[in-house]
């Protein structure tokens, strides 16, 4: 696979269509509390492509699994966690399509002052329910939009839609996708984030033709059946390349190639004409060859339909090859993000580097090197780094300082590290102070952790 950087780095790009903040998602076995995703914060905007690399058991796909809502017991989404889907036509229609109450902020006391919100005794919110360790930082914005039913204190199920005066345009709000449940959360999954998952086989059923697939995902999403819908998945195979897609639709999986089965997959994604696309590993079960077809398609179909993608690999050649932005992940946590640029360029986190040195034909002469150890299970609160023990730069306070995400130099916030080094422009001791005082008042404002109650209604 080659390293060729080909996109730019937007990591200044604004109005994300995906805002995700704090997002904690835990497993409950009898035995211990699961860790899988701890923290985890970062936005997708449209046309874009944010990587997400890291080892097996790094966090990456239960980071995606959350934000599809695919998140099954003893899974939850711990309180706290945000997952904001900003697009003013779905807001619109949830607003007039699901049962609803209305809250206008007007209505509030407090002169409107966002922080005063948090004492109002409708709002069951916290300050850590959007993100925030301080009621001061919260804005009138996080209490306009669609699903927070459990902030309000109204009953889970119905859409709750907040505003700020009229509610009959909402054109800023957003939804809210930790707390949607029953039909408006399935209409959010598969209808504006669709998933590609690594394996085409398990998400085809053999017992059906491609064709009818592909008309199954457009009669729940785009109410189209009969001929139309024909037509429709005719052209969603020819828009992902299949040849001959008039003959191809009326056949079954097995007669496909891997790589056709992975675009016929694509093209049931697409029939929900989605704004959001993730991709867990699309391409790690084929060939080099139909794996670089694969990435072109993407790319085109990214193009035509603006669409922001979440590309999750833990190849980082690909990585390189797909990503505007990268996010790397290790043991549930995001410990560098930076445009694809800088990442590869100047990699600042001991994890990144070791993952890079890891890519063979990157070092010259020297024997390709690999990261000793394996990801630790994220059982317990991190109260220091959880990669100390296989790092090569670990010092004593790594044992016991929990590194956040920092800029990596003051003033480039837009490449951050979770490493007790950074700023690295400031001496090491204040660093680590830095990180300390930070990790504590994340802490604080966090509700209590184990005994979370999950953000979706039901265990999810
Ligand atoms: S905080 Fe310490 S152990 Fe963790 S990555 Fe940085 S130097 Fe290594």
């Amino acid at each position: 696979m080659s390293m060729e950087l080909e996109h730019e780095d937007t990591t200044g790009r604004t109005e994300p269509i995906i805002t995700v903040r704090n997002l904690r998602t835990a497993f409950f076995t009898d035995k211990e509390v699961i860790r899988a995703v701890d923290g985890v914060s970062f936005d997708i905007a449209p046309g874009e492509t944010v990587g997400i690399v890291g080892e097996s058991g790094s966090g990456k796909s239960v980071t995606a699994r959350s934000i599809m809502g695919l998140i099954e017991s003893p899974g939850r989404i711990l309180d706290g966690s945000s997952i904001r889907y900003r697009h003013p036509e779905t807001v619109r229609e949830f607003a007039e399509r699901f049962p609803k109450r209305t809250v206008d902020l007007t209505d509030f006391e407090g002169d409107r002052d966002p922080a005063a919100l948090f004492d109002h005794p409708d709002v069951d919110a916290t300050p850590s329910s959007f993100g925030y360790e301080d009621p001061e930082e919260a804005t009138l914005e996080d209490f306009t939009g669609v699903g927070y039913g459990d902030a309000l204190g109204i009953d889970r199920g119905d859409c709750v839609f907040v505003t700020e005066g009229s509610h009959e345009d909402p054109v800023d709000g957003f939804v809210e996708v930790t707390r949607l449940s029953g039909e408006a959360q399935r209409a959010i999954r598969g209808g504006r984030i669709a998933m590609v998952f690594q394996d085409p086989l398990t998400s085809l059923n053999p017992v059906y033709t491609v064709g009818n697939q592909i008309k199954e995902a457009l009669r729940l999403h785009q109410d189209l059946s009969g001929r139309d819908a024909t037509r429709e998945a005719i052209d969603l195979l020819e828009a992902v390349g299949i040849p001959d897609a008039r003959r191809r639709v009326a056949e079954y999986p097995h007669q496909f190639s891997g790589g056709m089965r992975q675009r016929a997959v694509i093209a049931m994604a697409l029939a929900c004409d989605p704004e959001v696309l993730i991709c867990d590993e699309p391409t790690t079960a084929l060939d080099v060859t139909i794996q670089a077809q694969i990435l072109d398609l993407l790319r085109e179909l990214q193009v035509e339909r603006d669409l922001a993608i979440m590309f999750i690999t833990h190849d980082m050649g690909v990585i390189a090859d797909v990503s505007n932005r990268v996010n790397v992940m290790y043991a549930g946590e995001i410990v560098e993000t930076a445009g694809v640029e800088p990442l590869f360029a100047e990699p600042r986190h001991p994890y990144t580097r070791g993952l890079l040195e890891s890519i063979p034909g990157r070092q010259s002469g020297d024997r390709l090197r690999t990261i000793e150890g394996t990801v630790p299970t994220p059982n317990e609160p991190a109260t220091y780094c959880r990669f100390a023990p296989r790092c090569p730069e670990a010092f004593e306070d790594c044992e016991h300082v929990h590194p956040v995400s920092m800029p990596v130099n003051e003033g480039t916030d837009s490449h951050r590290a979770a490493c007790l080094l950074y700023p690295e422009d400031r001496p090491t001791e204040e660093a680590v102070e830095r990180h300390a005082e930070r990790d504590d008042s994340i802490r604080g404002a966090a509700s209590p952790a184990d005994g979370d109650r999950p953000t979706g209604g039901e265990d999810r």
